[in-house]
């Protein structure tokens, strides 16, 4: 797999939150609207969300679905916890599982857009780019007739160009803070424990966490995601009472009152 390396390439950036900070201050205007929270993970690949300045709230995110032998049980838990997410979906799939794509909108979950066949972006020429965010905002607008307007690239990988491209498209892009290798970890108690070291550090840093779990694989449909999804369990077990779960959209929706 290839976010490990990127996982490991952020966090560089991650002491760059002074950088976003400033850029904030001096008023950085995007889209029409003002992110004081906005955190650069790097200037040299533009400008992407991350997190707010809100240490005690969780989104948690899902990439890589719809998973028809996973996505329905882990709908099951955030609706038994009354907790919305993110779902960053790949378009090829989401053609191909319409029911499952609108079970996931109609229980009040965010849906972006994670490619159609989920290549490396900076990589990709910038027609083809173009063509898979398209077509994947397509389909799921289509599916859902509600508007996709967040982007993940996938691998975290892209280029400025990309960036422009998702923007152009109406399309905020988004990366997360907060991951750990849920895609080959068995043991879903090491999952959370690491997720959890990772939420914890970044509400001690003053931010939000941005929280990435795979539902589904780009290397199969119906991969097995027991573990993350187990260790969505633990996650929302351990915060439910005491802090506030969010959708990354309610974060660019409140971020005037960062
Ligand atoms: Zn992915």
């Amino acid at each position: 797999m290839f976010e490990e390396p990127v996982q490991l390439a952020l966090s560089l950036p991650a002491v760059a939150i002074t950088a976003g900070a400033v850029a904030a201050a001096a008023g950085l205007a995007w889209g029409g609207l003002s992110y004081c929270a906005l955190w650069p993970a790097s200037q040299a690949f533009g400008e992407t969300l991350i997190a707010p300045k809100r240490p005690g709230e969780i989104a948690l995110t899902y990439d890589d679905g719809p998973n028809p032998a996973w996505t329905p049980q882990l709908l099951d838990i955030l609706a038994r916890q009354n907790i919305k997410a993110t779902f960053f979906l790949i378009g090829s799939y989401a053609a191909r599982q319409a029911a499952l794509v609108r079970q996931i909108a109609a229980a009040g979950h965010t849906i972006g857009n994670h490619s159609w066949h989920h290549p490396n972006l900076a990589l990709t020429p910038a027609a083809r780019v173009r063509n898979e965010l398209v077509r994947t905002k397509a389909t799921i607008e289509g599916i859902t007739g509600k508007k996709v307007d967040l982007f993940r690239p996938p691998f975290g990988a892209r280029r400025p160009e990309v960036l422009r491209i998702a923007r152009s498209l109406g399309l905020t892009p988004v990366m997360w803070n907060s991951m750990t290798t849920d895609w080959s970890t068995t043991d879903p108690e090491l999952i959370a424990k690491r997720l959890i070291a990772k939420i914890e550090k970044n509400w001690a840093r003053g931010m939000a966490a941005n929280v990435v779990l795979h539902d589904g694989s780009h290397e199969t449909p119906e991969a097995n995601r027991g573990p993350s999804i187990t260790a969505t369990k633990r996650i929302i077990s351990r915060y439910k009472q005491t802090n506030k779960f969010v959708r990354i959209d309610e974060w660019l929706r409140h971020s005037a009152n960062c």
